[in-house]
């Protein structure tokens, strides 16, 4: 590396939970998130950002790593990372980089699974608090007032502030919001309270044409949300559709408030880096660790291989090398962002991460053989939501999931096997996957050649092929 180069200031901003289509640069109708849509508007907004495996901690530890989750060890909500592993953090940190985190970790706390290759950290244990959170702080706990949004902004802030103004610096900002139970702060208390959120096209979903996962699922806006959720009980005069749109509403706004506050809080620490010169200098990530449905299929949470939360929100900044409001389509992926970073950095990418940098896309320029599928994985069979396990893989057209069902001895999974299925989507014909075309004759074809692909890449990144236990 040549240490003349001065080398870029790196801050990666991450929500938990936040669907790209509630973010106003990516379409949506209902609620504005200016500063998220400034990143995108002064760098590139990636359309095709997707998550290997659309669940907290595993999405974290991917993200870590660049690597997918049967390499890193971390399948499931149950498992902690092994902080021994080679990160992003330590190799930029072996490398010059000044290194903090604050806020969500979700890799488990103690041994091996504090958070590593990190000068600083300050993250919340667990899933944390929305108000007064405390924070296990190089191993001591700390204690905060304040709204959890606000609080990350702040620690993240008085860091930046108080760093070796002589050195590049790398800081991970982990914002807990907007997840479940969504509960915003007083600022953004009513927002929204005199509109109705409209309902998405797949509200009404009833679950036919496709495998069984779908309507064994347990996530349903109508029936599964609980008062923790709704906050308030609901009129005791409404039932059914109207019942359904009524708590749709409840979630929705709780949801939206908290976004609103992640985008002032991004706003501030935008406005940080202006006032201190570094906005040239600094590139910013905009993302969230999976998407999320937002009454999509009738639905809240995640965990499914389907568009609303495979999607990444995925937007950056580097006025140096991106040039301004541009738009990607090409397929980028979780496992990538480690590789990117180090690729800014000037540092040598190992062997062993598993994903590619994508820093000539974001710079205008695609390279030759950029993929065009990837490979996706869910592993918590029935855990939770009763979300079967599914692997798959996406295309520029389709969708092929084969939801094995099984826990395959998986911490984290129940051990109650259900009968293999498999779901094929015609993504131009049937962008809200409603039609499983799998055994439709006019696709035998795709379905051969998809099949392929998908043991080709589960052998390109050394995944195991589904076997029933005997
Ligand atoms: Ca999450």
């Amino acid at each position: 590396m040549n240490a003349n180069v001065k080398r870029p200031n790196i801050i990666f901003i991450m929500s938990d939970d936040h669907a790209a289509h509630a973010m106003s640069c990516y379409g949506s109708k209902v609620n504005v998130t200016p500063n998220m849509d400034r990143i995108a508007n002064e760098g590139m907004r990636f359309d095709h950002c997707f998550c290997t495996n659309a669940i907290c901690t595993p999405s974290r530890a991917t993200i870590l790593t660049g690597t997918y989750n049967h390499v890193n060890g971390v399948k499931t909500l149950s498992d902690r990372i092994d902080g021994r592993q080679i990160t992003v953090s330590k190799l930029l940190q072996q490398n010059g980089y000044q290194t903090a985190i604050v806020g969500k970790w979700h890799l488990g706390h103690g041994g091996y699974s504090d958070p590593t290759g990190f000068d600083y950290w300050s993250v919340l244990p667990g899933q944390g608090s929305y108000f007064d959170p405390s924070f296990i702080e190089m191993n001591q706990t700390v204690k905060t007032e304040g709204y959890v949004t606000d609080v990350i902004t702040d620690k993240s802030i008085d860091w930046i502030r108080n760093r070796d103004k002589d050195k590049p610096f790398f800081l991970m900002c982990h914002h807990k919001a907007p997840h479940r139970p969504w509960i915003p702060d007083e600022k953004h208390a009513h927002l929204y309270e005199d509109i109705d959120i409209p309902e998405p096209e797949t509200f009404n979903d009833d679950y036919s044409n496709r495998a069984s996962a779908a309507s064994a699922a347990e996530m349903r806006i109508d029936r599964d949300l609980t008062l923790t959720d709704l906050k308030v009980e609901p009129p005791a005069h409404l039932e059914g559709a109207a019942l359904k749109s009524w708590k749709y509403q409840r979630y929705m706004k709780d949801y939206l408030r908290c976004v609103a506050s992640v985008d002032d809080n991004i706003g501030r620490l935008l406005d940080y880096l202006e006032q201190e010169d570094l906005a040239q200098e600094t590139i910013v990530v905009y993302t969230s660790d999976q998407g999320f449905f937002l009454g999509d299929h009738g639905w809240y949470d995640k965990r499914f291989m389907y568009e609303e939360s495979l999607r990444m929100p995925f937007v950056i900044r580097y006025p140096k090398e991106i040039p301004a409001g541009s738009v990607s389509n090409d397929m980028v992926l979780n496992v990538d962002f480690a590789p990117l970073f180090l690729d800014y950095a000037g540092i040598t990418i190992p062997e062993s991460m598993q994903g590619q940098s994508f820093r000539s896309i974001a710079s205008g320029q695609k390279p030759v053989n950029w993929r065009t599928s990837m490979y996706y994985r869910y592993w918590m069979h029935l855990s939770e939501h009763k979300v079967y396990a599914h692997y798959g893989i996406r295309t520029e057209q389709f969708k092929l999931i084969f939801y094995y069902a099984d826990a395959l001895n998986t911490l984290g999974s129940e051990d109650e096997p259900k009968t293999p299925e498999w779901e094929l989507f015609d993504l131009k014909k049937d962008p809200c996957e409603m039609i499983n075309v799998y055994h439709d004759p006019d696709y035998e074809r795709v379905v051969a050649l998809l099949t392929r692909e998908l043991d080709r890449l589960q052998q390109e990144v050394g995944d195991e092929k589904y076997v029933p236990s005997a």
